[in-house]
């Protein structure tokens, strides 16, 4: 049996650096450990969530009455076969990027900015440039207490940064298509994505990327958070980025109740001058909500 851990520290989790205990915490490292842990959790009636890198989670300073899950070992390895390339879901993007490129493979360079796992990808359909996840995923395989099943691209219900995966399925592994490049057209894209990034976004701090979904085509979340003159707004610990308003940066000693804080002010703001309800995108861990606008 898999060793599970108590109180293990949510904050050591997420790329924010916030969060309480879980009440259980396990990393399995094969399909045949994943699924007895799944039932473990569910035999004592404990909800089963996983994470990646934590890096579109906030998690609830109180903790979480869960098993959380970080996907190891097989779970997490790259192989290549032809133009396939097989990836673990705890697998980090880098990794499949890294491996995609030197094997002559091109098609991942959108997620290089992206830093997260091919499983959190699948769940929050993770994207950027113009391609996301549906864009290179083959399927999925799928796994929760009652089994495993290879699910098709088609049948995740992937949208904009959602998917219809419930709560307690795990994505062990996927498939994503790629396409032969060279892997000096794959660096030289890579590079010029991640400058960008670098330009326009707080990349040397600690966050949790996109706060908000964007509410529409024309009206970023950012660009209306900046509107209302948010950036730089600080509660506790939390504050608007000022480098982009669409990011909360953990400033020193943030909680999560700080960054629920934040989030609560803008899209407040945002409400009052747009009309418009902003939507979340970071995925909450434990008892977080925003209060009703
Ligand atoms: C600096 C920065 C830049 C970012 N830029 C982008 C961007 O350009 N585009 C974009 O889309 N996102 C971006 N993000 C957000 C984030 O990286 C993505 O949403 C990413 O796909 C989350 O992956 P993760 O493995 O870290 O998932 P986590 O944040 O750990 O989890 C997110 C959700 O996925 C679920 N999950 C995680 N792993 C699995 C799994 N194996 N099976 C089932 N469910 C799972 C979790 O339970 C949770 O609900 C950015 C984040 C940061 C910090």
């Amino acid at each position: 049996m898999v060793e599970i851990e108590t109180g293990y520290p949510l904050s050591k989790l997420t790329t924010i650096g916030t969060g309480g205990p879980a009440a259980a915490f396990a990393r399995p490292e094969s399909l045949a450990s994943l699924e007895e842990v799944l039932r473990w959790a569910e035999e004592r009636e404990l909800p089963s969530v996983v994470v990646g890198l934590g890096s579109n989670l906030l998690a609830s300073d109180a903790g979480v009455g869960a098993l959380v899950l970080r996907l190891a070992g097989d779970l997490a390895t790259v192989e290549l076969d032809g133009e396939i390339l097989r990836a673990g879901g705890g697998a980090a993007n880098a990794v499949c990027l890294h491996r995609a490129r030197a094997a002559g493979l091109g098609g991942l360079e959108f997620a290089s900015a992206i830093p997260g796992t091919a499983g959190g990808g699948v769940r929050m359909n993770a994207g950027a440039y113009g391609r996301e996840w549906r864009d290179v995923l083959i399927d999925a395989l799928v796994v929760d207490a009652d089994g495993s099943s290879t699910v098709p691209v088609s049948e995740l219900g992937l949208s904009y940064r959602h998917s219809g995966l419930r709560p307690g399925q795990v994505v062990a592994r996927v498939r994503f298509r790629l396409e032969p490049s060279s892997p000096e057209a794959v660096k030289t894209k890579v590079a010029g994505l991640l400058a960008q990034r670098k330009a326009t976004q707080p990349t040397n701090k600690r966050t949790f990327g996109s706060v908000f979904k964007n509410p529409s085509a024309e009206l970023g979340a950012g660009r209306a958070i900046e509107e209302c003159g948010l950036k730089g707004h600080r509660i506790g610990g939390a504050l608007v980025s000022p480098r982009h308003a669409n990011f909360i940066e953990n400033g020193g000693g943030a909680t999560s109740a700080d960054c629920i804080a934040v989030m609560a002010e803008a899209r407040r703001r945002v409400h009052e001058r747009f009309g418009v309800e902003l939507e979340h995108e970071v995925q909450f861990l434990g008892p977080l909500e925003l209060p009703p606008l």
